[in-house]
């Protein structure tokens, strides 16, 4: 590190980080910054799949943003991501079906990069800081965030420290527990009463076409339940690992790539905590160990066929006749998803299964598969002094660990505020009625 004291530090260098320097140099290029991040490779969740939605309230958390400011923030995201909008066809005639039963589908600006293409985006933007002169320090890891006299600094590792002005703390989800760890020690409120648990469905093109017409088609159902990050073409499900359990999650090459005929995508239920259970975080953990106990240490996954016959899916059945279309693109364990996911989850998820299948008839054939669990852990919330995300007067916290976005976009542009908050413009917009 060329300097040990900085006019901003920024912690995690995904989205929510990437947007902060952006914004502070485009505001102010004689800004000293440190971008700093325990992984290799920059980027955070940029690097899976990529795909980018530019419509409110999409990515955004509504009880921390208007329509108005997100709009406002959006077009200098774009700016920056430059991104290929994706056309999309047929919108009426599904949101027609939807409708009848009780479904909403949103229209929502899109455009998909692909995981093999990302790098080349995370590497022109690593390019671009660096010829603005930000510093930036990858494979540490920040063990704490302090305040001092005159502004704010971190612990890198055991000892070492580093001084700044300001400090923008943006670790993500997977950053949960350090979050909430500073928070604890610098007394910070916080609420963690929202997750949302469900699980990822995988199967054919020909069993959900309607991805040939919208990428990421955004459908809501009743009972809290919503379609979330659709990958298709080249999809796969993948497996995100944790201390003691493990989520599965999806991700889609280019277009550029040879398709694999597969399809995936989550369905969540959001789950509103009261007393006396009220953490989100707990509930996951106790879920994902659960599935893990019982899927012998990898996550679950079940056949439709099965899961309607109310029999555990095994291996051995993969082959079989209808089974035989295609084989889980995941390491899981063949079993029964009703021994692990909670019945009123249950119930809800697969009552949005059949109305989907009336909307696009195709997604409750036999082969498809329920994999689980698939948890989003984003709602480690800080009470918040200001609209930039202050918590203390020089310490910001932004992104999806702070539960200020649920997206690339929607993380890029909370930082953008926390920019604007370190730089004293005070861009404020109409509250919405
Ligand atoms: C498989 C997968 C696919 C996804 N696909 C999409 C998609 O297509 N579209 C979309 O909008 N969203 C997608 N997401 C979600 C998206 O990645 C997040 O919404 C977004 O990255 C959040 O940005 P962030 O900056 O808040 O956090 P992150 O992108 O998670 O970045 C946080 C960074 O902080 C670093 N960090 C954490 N703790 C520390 C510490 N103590 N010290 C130093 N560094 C630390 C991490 O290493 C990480 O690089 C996907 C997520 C996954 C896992």
């Amino acid at each position: 590190m060329t300097s040990a004291r900085y006019d901003v530090i920024i912690i995690g260098t995904g989205p929510a980080g990437l947007g902060a320097a952006f914004h502070l140099s485009d505001l102010n290029p004689s800004l000293s910054i440190l971008m700093i991040d325990r992984e290799k490779i920059c980027s955070g969740g940029l690097l899976n799949d990529c795909k980018q939605n530019y419509t409110y309230p999409t990515g955004f958390a509504e009880e921390n943003w208007t329509r108005a400011e997100a709009e406002r923030l959006l077009p200098l995201v774009e700016e920056k991501l430059q991104p290929t909008i994706k056309e999309k066809q047929n919108l009426e005639i599904y949101r027609k079906r939807a409708q009848r039963i009780g479904v909403t589908l949103l229209d929502i600006r899109q455009a998909h990069v692909g995981t093999d293409r990302s790098r080349l985006l995370i590497d022109r933007m690593m390019s671009e800081l660096t010829a603005r002169g930000v510093t930036i320090v990858l494979g540490k890891e920040v063990t704490d965030v302090f305040e001092h006299e005159s502004g704010a600094g971190i612990t890198i590792g055991e000892a070492e420290r580093v001084y700044g002005n300001n400090v923008i703390v943006a670790p993500g989800r997977k950053g949960f527990s350090f979050l909430q760890q500073i928070m604890e020690r610098l007394k910070i409120a916080y609420v963690d009463n929202h997750v949302d648990i469900g699980v990822r469905i995988e199967t054919t093109l020909e069993n959900y076409p309607i991805v040939r017409d919208y990428y990421d088609p955004k459908f809501f159902f009743p009972d809290g339940v919503r379609t979330f990050c659709t990958n298709s073409g080249h999809a796969r499900v993948i497996i995100e690992k944790y201390q003691d359990f493990s989520l599965v999650n999806g991700h889609a090459l280019s277009e550029e790539q040879t398709a694999n005929n597969l399809v995936n995508f989550a369905l969540l239920k959001t789950i509103g905590l009261k007393d006396p259970v009220r953490s989100g975080q707990q509930m996951a953990v106790y879920l994902g160990r659960l599935a893990y106990e019982i899927g012998g240490g990898k996550p679950l996954m079940q056949r439709v066929g099965d899961f309607r016959m109310g029999k555990r899916s095994n291996a051995e059945t993969f082959n079989d006749d209808l089974y035989s279309a295609f084989r889980p693109t995941c390491p899981v364990t063949a079993g029964d998803l009703g021994l692990a996911v909670p019945a009123k989850i249950m119930r809800h998820i697969w009552g949005a299964m059949k109305k989907l299948d009336t909307i696009i008839p195709g997604i409750l054939h036999p082969s498809t598969i329920m994999y689980y669990p698939e948890i989003k852990m984003y709602a480690n919330k800080p009470a918040f002094n200001d609209e930039h995300f202050r918590v203390c007067e020089h310490i910001f916290m932004v992104g999806d660990g702070a539960g200020t976005s649920r997206g690339i976009t929607g993380a890029w542009a909370s930082g953008i505020r926390a920019a604007e908050g370190i730089v004293g413009l005070r861009q404020t917009t109409q509250r919405e009625p």
